[in-house]
């Protein structure tokens, strides 16, 4: 018998909608003194059973994991699991020659809140948002080690970032390696592009996995032009460009560790080629420079956390793309990007569209632009859908 979790009159709707969140406002009674990670029932105040799901702390008190019974157990995993698989497969994700890198398992969007599990090249690497979550990684490896096609020889566990105190020292170990001494740099093939992912240091998993179409269709605008690329992390639109005859590439990131990477990943593809990284803030290099780029993408982190952060956001991505504007050439093509949850894409636009006004520029929307299919939104949790892009073109 698991603990059970009975809500207020009336707070079952959005569950019976399939929403996975069950926030601490909407429980019954006196909160149950429940250690972080525990599997609980929810049921109405009427008494029906809505959903099964980990306990935590917070604003968000059980992530849902299930809206029928069931005891998590292997056999909950393999289905869980397979399921992910079998929609990635029959959307033609997955077993490409091209491409060996994607998202298997994309939290809320897989009916997984908590779990993210991406794919380098036969490499799972999992992350974990949740204690529950956490405390599942042995099933969880194990039913990915059973899924055939998928061909996997490592499963990492990169959940340094999880806050969730002692337990954090098990994380960023290999669950499983049919290798001795696995390397954590780890090659992938994108679009027939080579890189370098190291999933130990990395950012995220390693990898933004969720840029692969959009370098996709940069790569279609970038013959003859000069780009920037700000906030390159390990220079995946800087590679596109570079296979697609840009004049001029500049890669620009404060991180060190990302620069390495990102001249490793230009020389695996060319063996001469017009780049350059620039390791310095974003900010100071576009106060600096001159109108000498043609095409920039602006692809920063999540100003934005939370709510209480999206004024702050705001102003920061309208500076951003502010400056942007005031420097690029005429007949300039912009690649700019929001990855906070926070601030959706009408907001966005208006964020976008202050700062062309401030910059006096005539500006077109040529694109708007999302995550790809391997990063899916439920329709029942629109909160899934967190990256969102524009391309302009400035007049
Ligand atoms: N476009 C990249 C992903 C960007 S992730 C890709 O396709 O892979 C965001 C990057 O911004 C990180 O590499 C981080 O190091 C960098 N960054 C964050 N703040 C910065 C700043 N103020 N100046 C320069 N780089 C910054």
């Amino acid at each position: 018998m698991k603990p059970v979790i009975k809500l207020k009159p009336g707070k079952e709707k959005s569950i019976l909608n399939f929403h996975p969140w069950v926030f601490s406002g909407a429980i019954a009674g006196d909160f149950p003194n429940l250690e972080d990670g525990t599997w609980v029932d929810v049921f109405s105040a009427s008494g029906d059973f809505l959903g099964t799901g980990h306990f935590h702390k917070g604003s968000i008190a059980v992530r849902i994991l299930s809206f029928r019974k069931t005891n998590g157990d292997a056999a909950f995993w393999n289905s869980k699991i397979n399921a992910a698989w079998a929609i990635r497969k029959s959307i033609g994700i997955g077993l490409g020659n091209a491409t060996n890198a994607f998202r298997l398992i994309h939290g809320e969007g897989d009916g997984l809140p908590g779990l993210i599990v991406d794919i380098y090249n036969k490499h799972a690497v999992l992350q974990f948002h949740t204690v529950g979550m956490f405390r599942e990684r042995q099933l969880i490896a194990d039913a990915l080690k059973k899924i055939s096609d998928l061909n996997l020889v490592a499963v990492f566990d990169k959940s340094h970032d999880f806050k969730t105190g002692t337990q954090n020292s098990d994380s960023n170990i290999w669950l499983w390696s049919t290798e001795s001494n696995p390397n954590p740099e780890i090659p992938i093939l994108e679009n027939g592009l080579k890189f370098l992912v190291n999933i130990e240091t990395g950012q995220k998993t390693g990898f933004f996995l969720d840029q692969r179409e959009n370098r996709s269709l940069l790569g279609k605008y970038a013959n003859g032009r000069s780009v920037l690329n700000t906030f390159s992390y390990t220079g995946g639109f800087s590679v596109y460009a570079l296979a697609e005859g840009a004049k001029l590439v500049h890669s620009v990131d404060s991180s060190e560790k990302a620069g390495a990477l990102c001249k490793k990943n230009v020389s695996l593809n060319f063996e001469n080629s017009p780049h350059e990284f620039i390791e310095t803030d974003v900010f100071e290099y576009l106060k600096q420079m001159g109108p000498n780029f043609d095409l920039i993408v602006l692809d920063p982190p999540a100003f934005a956390k939370n709510v209480s952060s999206l004024k702050r956001a705001c102003s920061g991505y309208q500076n951003l793309n502010r400056v942007a504007f005031e420097k690029i050439a005429k007949g300039g093509i912009l690649f700019t990007f929001s990855c906070s949850q926070v601030i959706d894409s009408r907001l966005f636009r208006q964020v976008v569209f202050a700062a062309a006004a401030q910059a006096k520029r005539d500006v077109k929307v040529l694109h708007r632009l999302s995550q790809p299919h391997d990063h899916p939104v439920s329709l029942f949790h629109p909160e899934g859908e967190y990256l969102k892009g524009l391309v302009l073109y400035v007049s």
